[in-house]
């Protein structure tokens, strides 16, 4: 079915990202893939090919764009091409919104103009060795020295956690304050006891560093503290829902690219003197596959254009993130078993896709906290 939600201006972005994966990133990927990094240069690429920043106001460098179909765009045209190092999405969908939306103007004329060109990498660092699902058992702590805050704690997971510089940590600002106790304290690169541990390794999105933080005795200046003192919370699930979209969309596009991919292949393939694809199970697998991407994709279109219109609510965007990441899990699976050994060969975009795909039903809340927030907005 024809998708309704694009106009000719989001499809002529969307050839400009292609445009800008083919000559900044394929090129660099299977590198990138070794060093477990991506390079500076790929974000400057992104800069000034004005990717970064979509919805930032233009007088800081950015898109000056508030329409999410932009960044879906982007992020389904990299989740397509199996690209996960580069985490532009994460940058502009996840963390963009608290700058843009918390930040006094003094702090947006510091950090947007190097957000939107590149030079500013950022990462958001909620996570602790002790607390992923449950925020409220967070202990990296922030005591008020008058001009400044001491930071202390650890956070592991973080995405960009070695290329940012700067990093919205969440830290506790009230001893037993509970979930209201806790603040957004912005850390950047260079400030004395900040360090960064290990560059974590992953089962998949080898690209991205994803790292350990450590902050021993930071001196966070006052005028590091985005938005309300204490406030974190509030911040945290107000903008967790447009997380979840955005994996969702990442989700669904990259389930469809290999639905595709893996559709070729059975057409391709020959077993007992016949295509694959003439086989009544590898039929009815592809048949099944192809149905369940064309329902999730009717609902998530929806729910983008309520987001695009500020309409999409916590429990639907969680809807949305457990849904199509599971599916995405599971037809990745299914399509793997399709490809018979190549399957498990890295260099087919299915095997890739199954290590990288497989963190997407645990980042940015588990499919079990999502069922949470859905039951709790029909129960409670
Ligand atoms: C590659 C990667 C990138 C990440 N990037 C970031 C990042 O940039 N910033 C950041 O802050 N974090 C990041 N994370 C952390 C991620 O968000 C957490 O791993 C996730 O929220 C789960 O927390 P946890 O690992 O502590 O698991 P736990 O919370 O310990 O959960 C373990 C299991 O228990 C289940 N569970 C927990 N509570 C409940 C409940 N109430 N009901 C039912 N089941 C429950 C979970 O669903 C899960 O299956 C990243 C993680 C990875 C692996």
């Amino acid at each position: 079915m024809k998708r309704q939600i694009f106009t000719e201006d989001h499809e002529a972005f969307r050839q400009t990202v292609r445009t800008f994966l083919a000559k900044e990133v394929e090129p660099h990927y299977e590198q990138w893939e070794k060093d477990g990094i991506v390079s500076r240069e790929a974000w400057l690429a992104a800069g000034r090919q004005g990717l970064l920043g979509l919805d930032v106001p233009e007088e800081y460098g950015g898109g000056g764009t508030a329409d999410f179909r932009y960044a879906a765009v982007l992020t389904e045209e990299f989740s397509r091409a199996g690209v996960a190092g580069l985490a532009l999405g994460l940058h502009n969908d996840i963390i963009g919104p608290y700058l843009t939306s918390l930040a006094t103007d003094e702090q947006k004329q510091r950090w947007l103009p190097g957000f939107c060109s590149g030079e500013i990498v950022t990462a958001i660092a909620m996570t602790e060795p002790g607390a992923g699902s449950d925020l409220q058992g967070i202990r990296t702590s922030a005591e008020d020295a008058g001009d400044h805050w001491v930071l202390n704690g650890a956070k592991t997971f973080i995405s960009n956690g070695i290329l940012a510089d700067l990093v919205i940590v969440v830290a506790r600002t009230k001893p037993e304050g509970g979930a209201k106790g806790l603040s957004l304290l912005v850390v950047e690169r260079g400030m004395a006891g900040f360090e960064r541990g290990r560059n974590l390794d992953k089962i998949g999105q080898k690209s991205q560093d994803t790292a350990e933080l450590f902050f021993n005795d930071v001196h966070v200046p006052k005028e590091n503290l985005l938005g309300e003192l204490h406030g974190a919370f509030i911040h945290l699930m107000t903008n967790l829902a447009q997380e979840r979209l955005a994996i969702a969309v990442g989700a669904v596009a990259g389930a469809e690219a290999i639905l595709e991919q893996t559709t070729r292949y059975v057409k391709e393939r020959e077993a007992f003197g016949r295509p694959l694809a003439r086989l009544q199970h590898v039929r009815f697998e592809i048949a099944e596959l192809a149905t369940e991407c064309a329902v999730t994709r009717s609902f998530l279109d929806r729910c983008i254009e309520e987001h695009a219109k500020g309409e999409l609510d916590a429990a639907h965007a969680s809807m949305a993130k457990w849904w199509s990441t599971e599916l995405q899990k599971r037809l990745t699976d299914r399509c793997l078993q399709l490809h018979g050994g190549y399957g498990y060969m890295n260099e087919f975009p299915v095997a890739r896709a199954y290590t990288d795909g497989r963190i997407q039903t645990i980042y940015g809340g588990t499919t079990e906290i999502m069922k949470e927030i859905v039951g709790r907005s029909i129960l409670d």
